[in-house]
């Protein structure tokens, strides 16, 4: 309740009074941090304070007449908006009398906000049908969530254009104040309401907020000092700010001693002072603003509006929020660190990782090469028995591209009769890592493969059974050796029989020899010696020198027909005169037996010295077969023999111009016929047992010629060999 003080009431110095007191209430309201207006009980603006410009809501002149919704939120279209909803309590407040309170967040202003709907009093009983409706941004105290917590939220709003053209009722209701003006009684009053309301508001406000004179005395103060508990209004005029705000300070150092001063100046410069100070006698933390008042009316008034603000909640704010940060920074700072310390180990594990990998892939590289060039064939198999890896050696075996072997089940490849056998075998033998055995495999087209090896199961680190694998021994080569031998044995066999029976003709023929030849004449001699015996028993007559002397060349005879086959089974000039002489009389020996064929005996470079023992019969026997032949069988009419040293090997050549024959054929029938003896089979067979090659090379009615190359280098091998035989042939 301010009263008009020591304005007295005539009618015209009243109007000039009311008028400036309206001024001044309207320049301090200006000076106001808070949104400030006059409303009707519609909602319809009356009046604003400057702060609206401020708060970027439009020119104080023209939100005059239009709704405080509309003009706030310009596009709301909400049901329920809570703004809306407080401006519909209007009857409320009006009839009640009393002050409505709220707090919340507005979307659309986007501010925190502290919302006062005050009804103006006309008087202590009657209210005006108009409130001061009063906006504090409360953003800033919010901060600390603690303060000031939010009784409700703004429902969030819709943007939508709504006009905001002013109300034909709301423009009347504005004319009827403007026509007022021409009637110095209805200004009067009028003026004197305005005074009114703009006091209401300003004694709403929870700052203390007082005009001043250059001395520092106060003029007109608003009803906040009696919520500080500061006194009553009534008796703050008059009164220096010291006095009011520090009843009983006596201390002439009191910071608020020097606030005059700051007035003087704000009123000799014009401008705005401002200053914060932590009030111990209040025990508030005090915010002071001071303006130099002006108005139409007045514009060197010499007066100054203070503003003092309990700014401790906020301060209380500042500090925690200062707190936290500080604690704030602290975890930061210390979370960073831990984040630096994690980041370090992360790096130097992941650097360790890399070597990992790295030395993983390296020795993944080789292993891989290595099981890619080994020379065995190597088969992966997963859990479905599909072949997952083949390496280059198991694709050669199977002789197929690795997009025709990878992908497929392994028995796809294994011969019918062997799958179980690899499949079961590889389940028994999972826990023996030796057992491997042969079984047939199927490869390019079909063909038929032997193998040796068996699956052993492929554990992953956590010793899972993740597949099989399985070395594949190709044993094709081994099997056909294997074969190869098999038939060498039965050649062997048949050879074997074959000199039997060659001894056998031998002793046959020996046989025959004796009896015929040697047998025949002791026989003979036998008979010819009984017969003289006889004839000088019957005839003593008769000369026995006589009868005697013609037995000495029958006996003759039969040394001469010893030697012969004594010769013929291994001649003795061999080993006395060695076999290159023995050859010359080997060849005048044939021209006896074969008077019709030339003989000719060739030596080329070649040393007794230079042919080993053992070699030795070997040469003359295959001349005396190929002689023999020749002679026997080829009507030749010249045979030669020709021996010769070529520096590694010595070659031996018997050559005939007779009929010749066809040798594939021959050689393939001829074999082991009889009538031919060991003919060709047993030259070949006596040379390859030397360790010589042996060839013969014939066609009909083109000469046969018998080739047999030794070589030198292969001398002690043969030597021991043969020298054996030769041991116990003798
Ligand atoms: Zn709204
Ligand atoms: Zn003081």
């Amino acid at each position: 309740m301010t009263v008009l003080g020591d304005y007295r009431v005539t009618k015209s110095s009243a109007i000039r009074t009311v008028q400036k007191v309206k001024s001044e209430w309207e320049s301090t309201v200006d000076s106001v941090a808070e949104l400030i207006f006059i409303v009707r009980k519609d909602g319809v603006i009356l009046r604003a304070n400057r702060t609206i410009e401020q708060w970027g809501l439009g020119d104080v002149e023209n939100v005059k007449g239009r709704s405080l919704h509309e003009l706030l939120h310009p596009s709301c279209n909400a049901k329920k908006c809570d703004l809306k909803k407080l401006l519909g309590l209007s009857d409320k407040v009006l009839a009640t009398g009393e002050t409505l309170e709220y707090r919340g967040f507005d979307l659309l202003l986007n501010r925190n906000l502290l919302i006062q709907l005050i009804p103006i009093s006309v008087d202590e009983i009657h209210t005006s049908g108009h409130m001061a409706i009063i906006f504090r941004d409360i953003s800033q105290l919010n901060l600390s969530g603690s303060h000031l917590t939010s009784k409700s939220n703004w429902t969030s709003l819709k943007a939508n254009n709504v006009g905001s053209s002013a109300d034909p009722n709301n423009s009347a209701s504005l004319d009827a104040e403007r026509q007022s003006l021409a009637s110095p009684e209805l200004n009067f009053k009028f003026i004197e309401k305005i005074k009114r309301e703009w006091e209401s508001a300003v004694d709403s406000l929870p700052q203390i907020i007082c005009l001043v004179n250059g001395a520092g005395t106060v003029v007109r103060v608003n009803r906040a000092i009696e919520h500080w508990k500061l006194g009553d209004v009534t008796l703050a005029s008059g009164r220096n700010l010291h006095e009011i705000l520090h009843k009983s300070c006596k201390d002439k150092d009191c910071y608020l001693n020097s606030l005059n001063q700051q007035i003087a100046s704000v009123l000799a410069k014009g401008q705005v002072a401002e200053c914060q100070k932590q009030d111990v006698v209040l025990n508030k933390h005090l915010h002071f603003q001071i303006n130099a008042f002006s108005s139409k009316h007045s514009p060197q008034s010499g007066l100054a509006v203070v503003n003092i603000t309990d700014i401790t909640d906020i301060r209380h704010v500042e500090l925690e929020i200062g707190c936290l940060n500080t604690k704030l920074e602290k975890r930061i700072k210390s979370r960073n660190l831990n984040l630096q310390k994690i980041n370090l180990k992360l790096k130097q594990e992941i650097e360790l990782r890399k070597q990992a990998e790295a030395k993983f892939k390296d020795s993944r590289q080789k292993f891989t090469h290595l099981v890619e060039m080994m020379n065995e064939g190597m088969v992966i198999q997963d859990l479905d028995q599909k072949i997952s890896y083949a390496n280059r050696h198991l694709l050669k075996i199977l002789g197929l591209p690795r997009t025709e072997v990878v992908g497929r089940k392994f028995t796809d490849f294994v011969d019918v009769d062997y799958i179980d056998s690899w499949v079961s075998g590889g389940l028994k033998n999972s826990k023996s890592v030796e057992s491997s055995y042969v079984f047939k495999m199927k490869g390019k087209a079909g063909k038929a493969l032997w193998v040796k090896g068996a699956p052993q199961p492929l554990l992953d680190a956590d010793k899972n059974c993740v597949g099989s694998y399985a070395v594949i021994t190709d044993i094709n080569d081994q099997i056909e050796i294997e074969q190869k031998l098999l038939r060498t044995e039965i050649k062997l066999r048949s050879l074997a029989k074959q000199v039997l029976f060659a001894q056998e003709l031998e002793r046959k023929r020996i046989a025959s020899e004796l009896h015929d030849g040697i047998g025949q004449t002791l026989s003979a001699i036998k008979f010819y010696v009984e017969n003289n015996i006889r004839d000088l028993t019957e005839t003593p007559a008769l000369s026995a020198s006589e009868q005697f002397a013609s037995v000495i060349p029958k006996l003759q005879g039969a040394i001469e027909e010893v030697r012969r086959i004594s010769m013929d089974l291994r001649p003795s000039l061999l080993d006395d005169i060695g076999v290159l002489a023995t050859l010359s009389w080997f060849c005048r020996e044939a021209k006896q037996a074969s008077p019709h064929v030339d003989f000719s005996f060739d030596k080329t470079n070649v040393n007794e010295l230079d042919i080993i023992a053992s070699l030795k019969t070997e040469i003359f026997r295959i001349v005396q077969e190929a002689v023999n032949n020749a002679t026997k069988y080829s009507r030749a009419k010249h045979i030669n023999i020709s021996i010769k040293d070529a520096n590694k090997s010595i070659h031996l050549e018997v050559c005939d111009d007779g009929i010749g024959f066809d040798y594939t054929k021959v050689a393939s029938q001829q074999g082991y016929s009889e009538s031919k003896g060991m003919g060709l089979v047993s030259m070949r067979e006596r040379v390859e047992n030397s360790g010589g090659e042996f060839s013969v090379s014939s066609a009909p009615n083109a000469g046969t010629k018998v080739i047999c190359i030794w070589p030198k280098e292969k001398r002690a091998f043969i030597d021991n060999r043969s020298g054996r035989r030769d041991r116990r042939g003798r």
